[in-house]
């Protein structure tokens, strides 16, 4: 038991704490706090240099937020452009849903905020297992394959239309882009596209200033999505792999089932597999894709991503340092050409 007062070493990577450590411990957590200040003030220096192969590969490094209050962070650590911005943070743990009004503000701030570099925007992504206000969720056996993510939104018509609105009067500022969650089929996309005309229709005929043709794309992590990559990139101008529900979709493995944490294999090659499809369909009708998902900061996934031909990362802010630093040392020929080996059986 711990005592006020009493020295510690806190492994935040391992999730440790050592109490009164011995003169051996403390060296060895003293070394490793300088050298992980090395590396800190080493890839603070990369901060102004783009992320390029050693072979000339230009890489994007965008970061995901949760909140306007992120911005900053994610630039200070060298982000290009918003390459994710969750906007449940407006919708869940209060009383009433939110206002037209307090949503164009909130993704002004980041268009703002990001001073003219791309910021997409994801529609609401919550399901059964996140309560919203004013939505009755109906209790589910499974939330995860229930009504959850763009099946919820496209079910509260108002719901989806007030966030619609909001997105489209915000992109008259910054360069926003509009993304659509948990997309299944191509009926699904069809079905958010009407929603958005409308919406865009509804300003027009109430003379609010607003952008319509604000780039439309959806998160390919639904199994099926990947599958009909090749029809779904010709609904939609982009495509971003959300590779945490991907996973869990293709290996049936709950991702919040610590039980399970061993055979959640973002790497597996079934998982890879659906990656490069998604990825040969963009790159075949010339449309930009993009890893969002927890893989694309992952430094031992890195150089596989690159090798697949993905060009654009996006991850939490605090891992773009590094995933620049290992990207400039890499060579995107050799990455391919790992690649090529991680499929061989
Ligand atoms: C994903 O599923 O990979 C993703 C980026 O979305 P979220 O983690 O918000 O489900
Ligand atoms: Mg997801």
């Amino acid at each position: 038991e711990a005592t006020a007062g009493e020295l510690a070493a806190v492994d935040g990577e391992r999730g440790e704490v050592i109490l009164a450590p011995d003169p051996a411990t403390l060296a060895e957590y003293q070394a490793r706090v300088a050298r992980e200040r090395q590396e800190r003030e080493r890839r603070a220096a990369l901060r102004e240099l783009p992320a390029v192969t050693t072979d000339g590969a230009r890489v994007e490094l965008f970061a995901n937020i949760g909140a306007p209050g992120e911005v900053q962070r994610a630039l200070a650590n060298g982000a290009e452009g918003i390459g994710l911005f969750r906007t449940e943070f407006l919708f869940i743990e209060r009383a009433e849903l939110p206002g037209e009004e307090e949503q164009v503000a909130a993704y002004r701030a980041v268009a703002e905020g990001m001073s003219g570099r791309p910021v997409v925007i994801r529609t609401l992504d919550v399901g059964g297992d996140k309560p919203v206000p004013g939505i009755a969720a109906e209790p589910e056996l499974n939330p995860f394959l229930g009504v959850r993510g763009l099946r919820l939104t496209l079910r509260h018509p108002a719901l989806f239309r007030t966030q619609l609105r909001a997105v489209l009067r915000a992109a008259t500022v910054g360069d926003i882009w509009l993304m659509f969650p948990m997309v299944t089929t191509v009926a699904d996309v069809r079905a958010a596209r009407a929603a958005l005309d409308a919406a865009a229709a509804e300003l027009r005929a109430e003379r609010i200033a607003h952008r319509a043709a604000l780039p439309l794309g959806i998160m390919i992590e639904v199994p099926a999505a990947a599958l009909a990559a090749e029809r779904l990139i010709r609904e939609v101008d982009f495509f971003s792999l959300g590779t945490n529900d991907l996973v869990q979709y293709t290996l049936a493995v709950d991702r919040t089932n610590a039980d399970l944490a061993a055979a959640y294999s973002p790497l597996d090659p079934a998982v890879l597999r659906l990656i490069e499809l998604a990825v040969a369909a963009a790159g075949s009708a010339g449309k930009p894709v993009a890893v969002c998902g927890e893989l694309a900061g992952d430094p031992a996934a890195i150089p596989l991503l690159i090798g697949l031909g993905l060009r654009e990362l996006s991850m939490t802010a605090a891992r773009i340092p590094e995933a620049k630093e290992l990207i400039r040392g890499l060579s995107a020929r050799d990455a391919a050409e790992t690649a090529r080996r991680a499929f061989t059986p």
